[in-house]
């Protein structure tokens, strides 16, 4: 069997895209599951669309989620350039349009902008409009061609499509799928920059670069079949296709960056984790057999077959990703925890308090990083609160026995050195069983009243500690003061 061979090629246009990622992801799957080699290739034809940074990006994502590539720009795998518009400068892209010329598959055309703007247009799949071109240049004598080339006059390429019969290509996912050839229009495949198209672009490399499978969005669907008419005259195998569904957001419209949370990068400033936002993308499209959903990218790697991935749309929801995040936290090893928590911590909490300790506390209780801040707000100061909030009914307590409970341990505190949580606990607990009450009913006033909050992630007593004495003892006071 032949070793599978994919590639990721973005186009160096700006953020990376959750549907990019998917896309790189699921090429880098494809030829992982079955040993094979993912390359990256730099699609930068279209010069007008290049923006400064982006390749950055590209790198920098890849490196991010653990897609690392076999070859590309900077490990040569001996099918390069790996960029294309030093693919350009080696002659390949002419070469090959020559040769179709040769073909009767392509000829020049010499129609400038006037002509063109006054033929019929076309709306294509992805939404852009498109001169629907009327062959005028395929009907150049050889001399007449010849003479403009010699004069220098602007031309560009063109795919010549018959009108007539149709054209079938095969995608993995959706099938064979024929189009009529009248609904192909003679695209360009080199422009008048001597660049070529994405559209000609893709299968000279994909052929030369000996890929064996792509895997793209499916808005290239609709061009698919001129590229095979391209791979059949050359007398190419083309590639296996995998073509991807929609992402939508929640509202089943098309992702986009109104969503907020469109890129791999607004996702990482959110304060998701890249192992976790790897693993919810790739189940956007695809599904094992079983309900599992937690993957890492090891075992994605073992587990992923593409011929399981899915023709519906899929939704992202950033509600489930949240709920993904915070499992990868709960998993993670504490130390890597606290690492990555320092920075929100330190924004959050208090100057001198003890940071590894809140860290442990909380690393069960949030989804996304961010979530520390409302978490621990607290620890800075108590918020406005309501003294309904010391009522209970589980502890059986109410607003005039909370007063007396925290009456009785303010001296508690005050004459206590140690504030460790331990000899704290012990000091709480023995006036309780002094007064016969349950821990419960200690422990609910004084949480209330060092954090203004029914729920917490830390107890009373470990609370305390967190504080230290003076804090603690203050804010008992002000608890004191304001249910009296
Ligand atoms: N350069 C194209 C893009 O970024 C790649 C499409 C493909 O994978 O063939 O959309």
């Amino acid at each position: 069997m032949e070793k599978i061979r994919t590639r990721y090629a973005p186009s160096p246009t700006g953020k990376m895209h959750v549907g990019n990622l998917r896309t790189a992801l699921y090429e880098f799957l494809v030829a992982k599951h079955e040993g094979g080699d993912f390359m990256l290739r730099i699609e930068d034809t279209d010069q007008e669309r290049f923006v400064e940074g982006a390749i950055d990006i590209i790198n920098r994502t890849l490196e991010m989620t653990g897609l690392y590539h076999d070859e590309g720009p900077d490990k040569d795998g001996g099918v390069g350039p790996y960029v294309q518009s030093e693919r350009v400068k080696t002659g390949i892209y002419m070469k090959y349009a020559k040769e179709l010329i040769d073909k009767g598959e392509a000829y020049y055309c010499f129609c400038d902008k006037e002509r063109l703007a006054s033929l019929k247009t076309a709306v294509s799949e992805d939404g852009k409009t498109i001169t629907v071109y009327d062959k005028h240049c395929l009907g150049l004598s050889k001399e007449e061609v010849e003479k403009n080339l010699a004069e220098g006059k602007p031309f560009v390429i063109r795919q010549n499509i018959p009108n007539e019969g149709t054209t079938t290509f095969k995608d993995e996912l959706y099938g064979d799928i024929t189009v009529d050839n009248s609904e192909l229009d003679d695209m360009i495949l080199i422009k008048s920059d001597g660049y070529p198209t994405y559209n000609f672009a893709n299968v000279v490399d994909d052929h030369t670069m000996n890929i064996t499978h792509v895997v793209r969005g499916n808005e290239y669907i609709s061009s698919s079949p001129k590229y095979q008419r391209l791979y059949d005259a050359f007398g190419w195998k083309s590639p296996v296709y995998i073509h991807l569904p929609l992402i939508t957001d929640e509202n089943h419209k098309k992702l986009s960056k109104r969503s907020g949370h469109s890129s791999f990068e607004d996702l990482i400033d959110q304060g998701f984790i890249s192992e976790a936002i790897v693993n919810y993308i790739a189940l956007l499209g695809w599904s094992p057999e079983d309900n599992r959903e937690i993957f890492s990218l090891d075992e994605l790697i073992r587990e992923f077959d593409y011929h399981r991935i899915s023709k519906s749309p899929a939704v992202f929801d950033i509600q489930k990703l949240r709920w993904m995040n915070g499992e990868y936290l709960k998993a993670m090893d504490d130390d890597k925890f606290f690492e990555m928590a320092k920075p929100y911590l330190e924004e959050a909490l208090p100057a001198g308090m003890d940071l590894k300790k809140v860290a442990s506390k909380v690393k069960t209780r949030i989804e996304v990083f961010p979530d520390i801040a409302e978490q621990v707000d607290f620890l800075k100061a108590v918020p406005e609160y309501s003294t309904e909030l010391y009522a209970n009914k589980k502890n059986k307590i109410d607003a005039a026995g909370s007063l007396a409970v925290l009456t009785d341990v303010l001296p508690i505190l005050e004459a206590q050195d140690d504030y460790s949580n331990d000899a704290l606990y012990a000091k709480l607990l023995e006036y309780a069983e002094s007064k016969g009450f349950k821990n419960g009913y200690v422990m609910w006033p004084v949480r209330i009243a060092l954090s203004g909050k029914v729920m917490t992630p830390a107890g009373a007593t470990e609370i305390l500690e967190l504080l230290g004495k003076e804090e603690s003892v203050k804010r008992i006071k002000a608890a004191i003061e304001k249910l009296s």
